[in-house]
């Protein structure tokens, strides 16, 4: 099983990064993708836990912004983490979001909503980049709705009155940084329309020249006529074929996983690194 694409808690997932590999093993899965958004804050831990049971790709989940505005998430993996310039956009997104979620809960303020950055705050694990999930769970403690699932139902949607973006490079920089660093880039569920505006199938050449490795077809979030286009954009352009969950363990209901990447395709997405950066087994 190989399964590309999860969360831990050094961003919005639930489990750290221990007992996200120890379920990974427990589970029969042999690569696991290690993605938090914006950081590779849990790479260490996550090999430490692999103890030659699993081969772990480690990465990042990218957040990025078209210049028409659209949200981008792209999957960087298997680059080398010492890289500057892929520490420095990292980094750069991460502080783009405090100055984000301080706008997201003014809005809220003003709205009536009583919550503050200090009740976000202690919703957040140490050290986690910070995200609308955790703004999502200060309310639940809140009492204020139910579950992160209603937060994005309504308050904190991509359409939603409170929805602030924060400052992101655009997919063709992220992919061109990647690059640089010798990592893969997988654009991650480019029609989970759900979340918001999403790219046109003429958008994706553009990423290819700048880039692009594969695309994220096998994913829950896109429905069979979804991932038929994607399939077929995939097979036009020489481009890789993932799946994966996106699991963020009590965080969403995506089980560790429930979509998978085919070993070929997972064989030809790794051959595309510069070398061979794969850790653990
Ligand atoms: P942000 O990065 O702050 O814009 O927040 C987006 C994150 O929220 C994404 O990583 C999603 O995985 C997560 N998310 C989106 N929808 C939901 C949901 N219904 N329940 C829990 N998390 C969600
Ligand atoms: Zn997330
Ligand atoms: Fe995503
Ligand atoms: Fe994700």
């Amino acid at each position: 099983m190989i399964d590309l694409h999860t969360h831990t808690n050094k961003s919005d997932g639930t489990d750290s990064p221990r007992e996200l590999v120890n379920k990974a093993i427990s589970l029969g899965i042999h690569v696991l993708g290690v993605t938090d958004h914006d950081t590779t804050s849990g790479w260490i831990e996550a090999t430490q836990s692999a103890r030659g049971e699993i081969s772990l790709a480690l990465g990042s989940e990218i957040s990025c912004l078209t210049t028409d505005g659209i949200s981008v998430h792209m999957l960087a993996l298997l680059f080398d983490g010492a890289n500057l310039e892929m520490q420095r956009m990292l980094e750069d997104n991460r502080d783009g979001r405090l100055p984000r979620m301080a706008k997201m809960i003014e809005k809220m303020q003003a709205a009536g909503i009583d919550i503050s950055m200090d009740d976000v705050e202690s919703a957040r694990p140490l050290g986690a980049t910070l995200g609308r999930p955790h703004l999502a769970d200060a309310l639940v403690i809140k009492g204020l709705i139910k579950s992160r699932d209603e937060a994005f139902q309504g308050l904190l949607n991509n359409d939603s009155i409170f929805y602030v973006a924060h400052v992101s490079p655009t997919p063709t920089q992220a992919i061109q940084i990647i690059n640089k660093a010798g990592g893969v880039a997988v654009i991650a569920h480019p029609f989970a329309s759900m979340r918001g505006q999403i790219l046109e199938v003429s958008d994706f050449e553009v990423l290819v020249e700048a880039g692009l490795h594969g695309i994220e077809v096998d994913h829950r979030d896109q429905n069979p006529d979804e991932r038929g286009i994607l399939r077929a954009i995939a097979l036009e352009l020489d481009l890789v074929v993932t799946g994966a969950s996106d699991y963020h363990g009590n965080g969403k209901v995506n089980s560790l996983g429930e979509f998978q990447t085919s070993p070929e395709q997972w064989e030809k997405l790794e051959s595309r690194a510069d070398k061979r950066r794969v850790v653990g087994a």
